[in-house]
This record gives structure tokens, sequence and C-alpha cells, in this order.
């Protein structure tokens, strides 16, 4: 668990993990990043920016060229009309979003309801903004939330629904029945909807559903996204909000303080990335639902139980049936026993290696196919 018992903060478990996966030559389906680059189109326009001199602090809120791309990203894909002047900031990657907005819009003793399990950074900031966090369990193997859960978890004493949809770890993606008592709840109790959709392209079974396009849901959501997956830019940290104004405003005033600007030649880059033809999106899901198909295929044959992700880069897998009951135990043990790294559920679950989630471990399929054949072929060598 990120936050020890003693409340301290620790290394995260993807930085442990891939300390890991290098001492040992293993293969690092651990931490979440691709291992191929993105569109030429977009390299090339940060390569141009740079040598045009765009290297020096950008305004505050973001580039106008970046803020209108995102605008039209929005309208083109979600119908969305959204000001790029008042109602779009733009952050050092979808963490920092996460960060100004939890510190911008939580008390101590606010309740932030999240999903468990949940993205290691929320716990956090939470942590940090002296928030309480309050969890919905997602149970294996659909990983969605029971609704009276969520109807009991969200109330006058919550301020922020903080959803990850598609969802890091599980893959799940929140169905519209779901979303719509999410806001239902949030209007109820006057809480305010948080959403990071970092993943909001890389989606296999069905289209994404912003929850921002939900009735009701606009003036009261905080949108949060990023380039870092959409475009394999994960090291730009180009990330974005897009929110009603008042509440860009005070996201604004915090986000100031942690990075100031960031990626001044990468926010034109980015942009360009925004404007490309819809077969550049659909292209990129093919392509990872593929990765995810031979991943999935040969944790299966490798003797892992694992469930079905409709988006993002993961899949969990059941180390139980091969005789570990602890995922974390297993974690430390697989670069040894077969060269390749994974990562425990329980990273992302409070009470770190609780029984629910204690056999799960993380794979990331977003890796070159002949990568992703080399792991499945090593983790033969369990059942061998
Ligand atoms: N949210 C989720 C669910 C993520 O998986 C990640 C990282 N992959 C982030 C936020 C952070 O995104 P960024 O790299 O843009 O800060
Ligand atoms: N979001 C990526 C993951 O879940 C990387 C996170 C990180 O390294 N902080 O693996």
């Amino acid at each position: 668990m990120l936050l020890g018992s003693d409340g301290q903060l620790r290394p995260t478990i993807f930085a442990e993990m891939s300390a890991l996966a290098v001492s040992t030559g293993s293969i690092n389906l651990g931490q979440g990043f691709p291992d191929e680059d993105g569109p030429a189109e977009v390299l090339e326009a940060a390569k141009r920016a740079i040598t045009d001199g765009l290297n020096q602090y950008p305004p505050g809120i973001g580039m106008p060229v970046l803020r209108e791309a995102i605008a039209a990203h929005q309208e083109r894909f979600y119908g969305l009309s959204v000001d790029p002047d008042r109602e779009v900031l733009v952050t050092a990657g979808a963490t920092e979003a996460l960060a100004a907005t939890i510190l911008a819009l939580t008390e101590p003793g606010d309740e932030v309801v999240t999903l468990e399990p949940f993205y290691d950074a929320y716990g956090a900031m939470i942590a940090l903004s002296g928030a309480t966090h309050v969890t919905v369990r997602l149970h294996a193997p659909a990983f969605l939330p029971d609704h009276d859960e969520l109807r009991a978890a969200i109330t006058d004493r919550t301020r922020l629904i903080l959803i990850n949809n598609p969802h890091n770890p599980t893959g799940t993606m929140l169905p519209r029945e779901t979303l719509q008592l999410i806001v239902e709840l949030a209007t109820k109790h006057e809480a305010v909807i948080v959403t990071d959709e970092v993943y909001e392209h890389l989606t296999f079974c069905a289209a994404h559903i912003p929850i921002a396009t939900l009735e009701g849901a606009r003036e009261r959501t905080v949108t949060i996204s990023s380039g870092g997956k959409t475009f394999n830019t994960t090291g730009w940290k180009v990330g974005w909000i897009v929110a009603p104004h008042e509440i860009v405003a005070a996201i604004l005033a915090v986000k100031q303080f942690l990075t100031f600007v960031n990626g001044a030649p990468f926010q034109p880059a980015i942009a360009v990335g925004l404007a490309l033809p819809d077969s550049f999106f659909t292209g990129i899901a093919a392509v990872l639902e593929r990765k995810r198909d031979v991943l999935s295929a040969g944790l299966v044959a490798a003797g892992f139980e694992v469930t079905r992700p409709q988006g993002g880069y993961f899949v969990v897998a059941d180390a139980a049936p091969l005789g570990f009951s602890n995922a974390e135990e297993f974690c430390r043990q697989l670069p040894t026993l077969a060269g390749v790294v994974g990562v425990p559920i329980s990273a992302f679950v409070r009470g770190g290696a609780d029984s629910e989630y204690r056999s799960l471990v993380r794979f990331a399929y977003c890796k070159r196919e002949d990568v992703l054949a080399e792991a499945v072929s090593r983790l033969g060598a369990l059942t061998r």
C-alpha cells in the first residue's frame, strides 16, 4: 500500500516493480506504459515546436492551440460544447489534474468516494488533502459496483465522487445505468463528480460514455484526461481538465503552485494528435484489443484465471489456480520464477493484502506483440 500504517508516503509499487524488472532482466508488465512510439505527426510537431522556440513558460491555463483542440475533441467525439477559454485547464498529466482537483475542492473532513480497487494516486492525494476516503468495491469477476453500496456510500458528507472509466486496474467500463445513478446521487447530495477518463479511446466492446454527457451531470463534473495513453507519450505529461468555469478557476488556483505550467513544446503536439482522423482513434483501440487477447490467452495457458477487460491497458489474473494465494509474494517471486513482472491488485486496495483481492495480479498488455509472445512463453515455466 502506498500509505503505510504510520501514514507515511512510500515509493509506488510501480517504481518498486520496475526496479525489480531491471535488476532481474524481466519483462516489465507491471507499470503501464507503451514500448512503441505514437503517431509520427505528433512527434514531429513537438520537434518543430522546440525548433520554433516554444521553450518558455506557456500560459497558466495552457496554450490556446491545445485548449481549442481539447474543446474541439469534446465536441467531435461526445457532442459536448466546451468554452476553450473558460472551461479547459491544461495540467502536468492527469496526475496533476487529480492532485489539483482534490486539493482545490476538499477540506479536511470532507468525504471522497472512489471505487475500489483505485488508481494508487487517488488514495495518496485524498490523504494529503486531509479528506476521508470512502470506497465502493468492485467485486470479481465483473468488477461492477453494487448500486445499493453506491447509495450507502454517497451521503451529504460526500464532497467528491471520483470515478475512473475505463478503469485501472480492472478494465471495467461503467454501464450507463451506473453512471446515471452516480449523477442522481451527486445531485441529491450536492457532490462534485470527478471522472478520470485517461483510457477514453482505448475501449474494446462498447463506446466510452463520458459521464459529463448525461443529463444533469455537466454542471457538476470535472472531466480529466491526458495525451499519454492515446498518443503513447506517457513521458510528456500533458493532461487536462474540462469543467464549469468556477471549478476550473478553483483548480487553477492550486495548480499554479504545484507546477505553475508544463510541457510548452508538447502542448501544440498533443493538439495535433487530438485532431487526427477518426481512423487513428479506432486503429489504436483495435491494436490494443489484439494485444489484450494475446496476453489473456497466454495467461490462461499458463494456468491463471483471467477476467476480460473492456478497456485500458491491464488484465487481472488470478494466481490462486497456480497455487499462489498471496499475489504480493507471488509478484516478488515471479521475476525469478518466470522472468516477468506484474503488480498485485492489493496495491490498489485499502488494507493491502486483503482477502477478496489477495491472489489477483495486474498485467499490462500495452507492449509490442513480440514482447507479449516472449512473456507468454516465459510464463509457461510456471506450469512446467
Ligand atoms: N489515471 C489513471 C487511471 C492512470 O492509469 C494513470 C497513469 N497511467 C493516470 C491517471 C496518470 O496519467 P498521467 O500520466 O497523464 O499523469
Ligand atoms: N498509470 C500507470 C500504471 O498504472 C503508471 C503509473 C505510475 O507509474 N505512476 O501503471
